[in-house]
Formats: structure tokens, sequence, C-alpha cells
């Protein structure tokens, strides 16, 4: 089991079964403290098969270098990430993600997850991820309908690959909330659990230049639709969400950086995927740009 220590204790977590365990009466020291962010999601590339209409990823060409992000990989390893997230763009289009995966499974205690829209989930790239992979998170916008005019693919085909990646891995649905999407709420839902997932991660649409967000008659509902949900698939929102409803937070002393980074398609760790400024990783490395990010956001 991983141990991490932290300003909420010392907290053990498990990457095959998922399992945190947290000692808050362990009070470790501050300078015993974990110096990574708890979790990094790193956008492998930009490129995407799909053209959703509220995607904020970023559509100039980037990709990473695999030898680089083998690299800092290992550095957040050693300095006690518990975990990191592949997304994009679609990282199923990352010709290397098989040989990082496999990287981080063997030669690390981090655990991997990654977020796809799971069209590319076929035998052969199943085959190449599987046991390396510890989480799939399936971007699932709307049901029947809904989700073919969101995402221009067939539903049918989704529940083919949603099928496939649940035979093979743990694996939860995210949903991103807004006005076309949250009449389907109780279908999204009935999905999720018709294919197992462990989890629905429900994510308010967020502004971006060219679009202006989830609408406050939407959150209203989203809230009122979480707050009388009795399914049996776990809830969950993103720390950014602002639900007007209880949120459990486990880790409350571990805000910002401690918390979470993302690094970008271009290799710029930020503070969040949205965030405008970051810091460029260098060849000193990523912790290294990490404590520039800490430093800038202090200023
Ligand atoms: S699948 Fe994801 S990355 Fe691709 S266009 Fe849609 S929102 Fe953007």
């Amino acid at each position: 089991m991983r141990i991490r220590l932290g300003p909420d204790g010392m907290h053990l977590f498990d990457r095959q079964s998922g399992l945190n365990v947290l000692l808050d009466e362990v009070a470790p020291s501050e300078h015993a403290w974990s110096s990574a962010p708890r979790q990094v999601s790193i956008a492998v590339t930009n490129a995407c098969d799909l053209a959703c209409s509220y995607c904020y990823a970023p559509k100039h060409h980037a990709v990473l270098d695999m030898n680089y992000l083998l690299s800092w990989m290992d550095e957040l390893d050693q300095a006690g990430a518990l975990g990191i997230g592949f997304g994009g763009g679609e990282p199923t289009l990352y010709r290397h993600l098989p040989e990082v995966c496999a990287h981080a499974a063997e030669n690390t205690d981090l655990a991997v997850t990654m977020t796809t829209h799971g069209h590319r989930f076929n035998a052969d790239l199943i085959s190449r991820l599987r046991g390396t992979v510890n989480f799939v998170r399936v971007s699932v916008d709307g049901v029947g309908n809904t989700y073919e005019r969101l995402r221009g693919r067939s539903f049918a085909d989704l529940r083919v690959s949603l099928d496939a990646i649940a035979a093979d891995f743990q694996w939860g649905m995210n949903s991103v909330i807004n006005q076309d999407t949250v009449a389907d709420l109780d279908a999204i839902a009935a999905l999720a659990e018709a294919h197992g997932a462990s989890e629905l991660l429900l994510l308010p649409e967020q502004p971006t230049a060219g679009t202006p967000g989830v609408e406050q008659k939407t959150l209203h509902t989203l809230e009122n639709w979480v707050l009388s949900y009795t399914g049996p698939v776990p809830l969950a929102t993103s720390a950014d969400a602002a639900l007007g409803v209880p949120i459990a937070d486990a880790l409350p002393g571990e805000v910002g950086l401690r918390s979470y980074a993302h690094i970008d398609a271009s290799g710029t760790a930020r503070t969040s995927s949205y965030a405008s400024s970051g810091v460029c990783i260098g060849d000193d490395g990523v912790m290294a740009a990490l404590k520039q990010l800490v430093r800038m956001e202090a200023a």
C-alpha cells in the first residue's frame, strides 16, 4: 500500500482496489509532507477524432515526448503523488499510451487512470492496456439521440465499447451536465448502472472562451436531481463544480497544488486544465516546474 504524508495525516492508498485510508490522528511534520500533488492529470495529446461543441481542450497540434513523460512519472512517483490521469484530446490516439501505462505499472506505485470517449477500445487496444490501467473514465454526455447529436458517434457503438471496457477495467462514467444533457440524468444513471460503472462523475459545463458554461437554472435542476438520487452508482463531482449540495471532502488540508496539478500536451504545468498561465517543464524536471508554479500562485 502506498503511504502519503500531508496536512490531514497519513494517507494509505491501494491502487488495485482504489481503497483509501486516512489516519488523521497521525500529524506528520510539514517537512515530511509529500511534495508532489496527490493527483496529476496529463494531456498526452491535443488530437481528438470527435468535435464536441463544448470541448475545452486546446486545438493546436501538441503531443508529449514519451521519454520526458516517463521521467516526469518517475519524479512524481518518488515525490509522493498517488495517481496520474491521462487525457487529451483523446489519450487513446497517443501511440505510446500502452508503453507509458506499462511503465507506470511496472516501475512506479502510481495509479493510472484515463479519460476517454471510449470508441477506440477494441480488442487490440484492450489487450495492450490490460493490467496497467487502474481506472477508465468514459465521457458520456446524454444518451441516445442526445449523445449522438453532441458526440457525433453511434450510441449503440458506445454501449458495445462500454461492455468491452467493463470486462477488463474498473470504470466510471463522466457526464458533462448542461442545458442539452440535464434532462437525460435519469437515463445517464441507468446506463452507468446497466454497464457496471463504479462511479458517475457529474461535471457541470465550465465556461470557455467560446461558451458561457452551464446556466443557473440547469445547475439547480442538477442539484435537485442529486439530492433525490437513490440509485446504486456512487455520485461524484469535480472540486470546482460549486454544487449547492453537501460534498464529502476527506482531505480538507490538502488544497491547491498539494491536491492537484495539470500538465498540458505542450509540457506546461498548470493549476488546472482551465488555467490561463503555467510553467513550462524544462530540463530540471516536473517537480522544479511545480515548485515554480507554487511560488507564482503565492506571489
Ligand atoms: S471527445 Fe473530449 S477531447 Fe474530443 S472533442 Fe469531445 S470533449 Fe473534446
